[in-house]
């Protein structure tokens, strides 16, 4: 073992350490603050939330936090069986043997190590679902849909995953020095295709799309987009109901694909102008250019992430730092991706409250948009209504709230909001 392979295996596990250790501060701050607050409605809510709703959001927040931390420690420990403990090499001289070093045993062993991954997150998955979603009352999913949500699931990420998997394989190995750069382009091709295929391919796979059929509410919107200069395909109302009560709305698509969705459990409950309020909102997103300028961010830290890859596959001190010996004659590419796809969200962790930050103050963007667009005091009763249908807490952890909330806290919002108004 070299003193760089030991240094990379100490940099990993310290910050892995790091990560488990400052979630679950974080998570035992939030459950501790939620149960601090749980007898009294915060006061700007006192007139609109009833006693018995907060309560219930603050259950249902204490659950949704325990399971996280539950889950966290699994993970870490599964992370350190596949990497130290040598899963991994176990893995790879497994499937080597079986199915050689070429496409296909590279590609077995990428399959394998997030099979593996999928399945320790499954039972957590299964938990939220029919355990806490369907004690609070939210879970509307059968067992049966559940499993033919996973089977489509996988089936998708084989189809599309496993031809672009060979092909980055094919430009590991075969493009030179800057195959990292080829792959980057063809990763942004793939994710633009992605976005123009998803709303008329892949998502009507799982729910179903309806033109939104309210003339009244039909005639608001195209009032509403007219007036603010934006045009898209179709507004549709999308069957959310089957699996959650939980409502939404959201665009999806871009250019001459650009769809507004509506769930309809967001219909039901809100009232004309507040769903036109919800959604003066969501062209703020577009009008402030989030969605661009979080796709150009997200592109530029894809390049940055291979760049790395490219300069760590060649180094010794990445594999055996994270338990593998890597080959002297084959490739060693699928081992490489596997090894980056499991640490990298380690080390990323670290930026969580740079991404919350930046989303944060888009949404105060978004909504200092609607509320010139609309009565401001529209988007307020829309909040309320959606976070006590949504439970989610009104007292939540400051700090917690700072590192992992893309939202501001409902009361910052409702502040502002107030301000608008007056
Ligand atoms: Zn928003």
């Amino acid at each position: 073992m070299t003193n760089l392979t030991l240094a990379f295996s100490t940099v990993f596990v310290v910050a892995l350490v790091a990560m488990v250790s400052t979630t679950l501060w974080l998570a035992s701050r939030q459950i501790r603050y939620v149960a601090a607050h749980h007898n009294g409605v915060p006061a700007q809510f006192s007139g609109t939330i009833p006693l018995a709703a907060h309560q219930r959001a603050a259950d249902y927040t204490v659950e949704r936090t325990r399971l996280t931390m539950i889950e966290v420690i699994t993970s870490a420990v599964v992370l350190v069986a596949l990497t130290l403990l040598g899963g991994v090499q176990a893995l790879d001289l497994a499937i080597s043997d079986w199915l050689g070093r070429g496409y296909l045993g590279q590609i077995a062993l990428v399959a394998s190590v997030i099979a593996i991954t999928s399945i320790v997150d499954l039972p957590f998955d299964y938990i939220r679902h029919f355990v806490i979603e369907e004690k609070f009352g939210f879970n509307r999913m059968s067992k049966n849909l559940f499993f033919i949500d996973l089977v489509k699931g996988t089936v998708l990420a084989v189809v599309i995953g496993a031809p672009l998997l060979l092909l980055t394989l094919w430009l590991m190995d075969r493009a030179g020095a800057y195959w990292w750069l080829w792959t980057w382009m063809v990763w942004v091709a793939f994710q633009l295709l992605a976005m123009i295929i998803y709303p008329t391919f892949i998502a009507p796979l799982f729910n179903k799309f309806e033109p939104l059929k309210d003339e009244e509410l039909v005639a608001r919107i195209t009032n509403l987009m007219s007036r603010t200069g934006f045009a898209a395909k179709g507004l549709f109302v999308m069957d959310g109901s089957r699996r959650s009560a939980h409502g939404n709305a959201y665009f999806t698509g871009f250019g001459t694909t650009k769809r507004i969705v509506f769930f309809d459990t967001l219909l039901a409950r809100l009232s004309g102008s507040e769903i036109e309020a919800v959604l003066a909102h969501e062209l703020g997103h577009f009008k402030r250019r989030h969605v661009l300028k979080l796709m150009i961010v997200m592109f530029g830290i894809s390049l940055a992430m291979l760049a790395l890859l490219g300069w760590l596959v060649q180094t010794v001190w990445f594999y055996e730092g994270l338990g593998v010996r890597p080959s002297l004659v084959d490739s060693n590419s699928g081992l490489a991706l596997v090894l980056f796809m499991l640490v990298l969200p380690v080390f990323m962790f670290f930026i969580t409250p740079l991404g919350s930050l930046t989303s944060c103050k888009n949404e105060f963007e978004a909504d200092a948009f609607a509320a010139s667009q609309t009565d401001p005091k529209d988007l307020v009763n829309a909040l309320v209504k959606l976070y006590e249908d949504n439970a989610s807490t009104l007292a939540p952890d400051p700090i917690y709230t700072a590192f992992y909330y893309s939202h501001p806290p409902a009361s910052q919002r409702i502040d502002r909001l107030m301000q608008h108004a007056a």
